[in-house]
């Protein structure tokens, strides 16, 4: 099932058109996206027999928003593929051998910071960069859930931007990665939550971003460090999933702030950002409030 927003409606959506969820099932689901998760084995059965009607009006899918525009909790993991871990080091300066995380490092992006597919993305400074990612919505609660059943607890997949200002991720004592990955817009997801069993295999799909037509990032969540089932288990072990969570799961190799020189994101770009079997995101990136020409790399005025 490939279930969007529009106008902040529950759609369903084939290859090139939606349909209103509502009409479609003649009231049986209601429109609300923040009610999908009470209803949605339900929901899951009734669209793998569901016929389209040729009369019902179909919806052109330029007009998707954010499919979880509320979510109760959202995650984030930092350091979850080891070329991004690579990529970090070397920029740093580290020699030698690099040392793979033993457990996940976890943080929330602020509900505020979430748009949708198609949304500009307001810059607060100079020092903004892009992660794409693999967004995992949770479909049941989910407390102390091992491994093998963690896929059960998931509802869908969809893509992602952890937008990240790289000044104030780090600044302080320690870093802050929940600061610097929640300004308002800092969270794209979309276009549609694909459910698992559209997938050949869920854990290998490719995911990428580009920048302006350049390639920035490239690779597939099969390198993820902690995998979909282990971070599932390892969260839920500490406080419990609700149905309608989210979680980033982390980005490859290729991000702005550790390339030769740096490059962030300017006014007047455009960022796409895929996975494999999901769609596209495409944002255009603008500047926000405060934005000034003239900071440079560092942040300073
Ligand atoms: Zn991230």
């Amino acid at each position: 099932m490939r279930l969007g927003v529009i106008a902040n409606r529950l759609v369903l959506v084939d290859q090139d058109t939606a349909v209103d969820l509502e009409q479609a099932s003649k009231g049986r689901f209601p429109a609300d996206p923040e009610r999908v998760f009470d209803t949605w084995d339900a929901l899951v059965e009734w669209a793998a027999t569901h016929t389209w009607d040729e009369e019902q009006e179909r919806l052109p899918l330029d007009g998707l928003e954010n499919p979880v525009p509320a979510p109760r909790q959202v995650f984030g993991i930092g350091a979850n593929y080891r070329d991004h871990l690579e990529e970090a080091a070397r920029a740093q300066g580290h020699q030698g051998e690099i040392p793979v995380p033993g457990t996940p490092l976890i943080f929330t992006k602020f509900r505020t910071s979430l748009t949708g597919p198609h949304d500009p993305i307001p810059l607060p400074t100079r020092n903004v960069d892009w992660e794409v990612e693999l967004v995992v919505v949770i479909g049941r609660h989910a407390d102390h859930v091992a491994e093998k059943d963690a896929w059960s607890h998931v509802a869908a997949l969809t893509v992602g931007q952890d937008i990240s200002e790289r000044v104030m991720q780090l600044a302080g004592i320690a870093p802050q990665f929940s600061m610097g990955k929640s300004f308002p817009g800092f969270g794209p997801m979309g276009p549609v939550l694909v459910t698992p069993d559209e997938f050949d295999d869920p854990d290998n799909l490719e995911i990428g971003c580009s920048l302006d037509g350049r390639v920035m990032q490239r690779g597939r969540t099969s390198d993820l460090i902690f995998s979909v089932p282990e971070l599932i288990a390892h969260i839920s072990g500490v406080t419990p999933l609700l149905p309608g969570d989210v979680i980033f799961t982390g980005t490859p190799a290729g991000v702005g702030v550790f390339r030769e020189p740096p490059v962030f994101l300017r006014p007047g770009d455009t960022l796409v950002t895929w996975v494999e079997g999901i769609g596209e995101l495409r944002n255009p990136v603008a500047a926000g409030p405060g934005y000034s020409a003239t900071d440079n790399e560092k942040g300073e005025k």
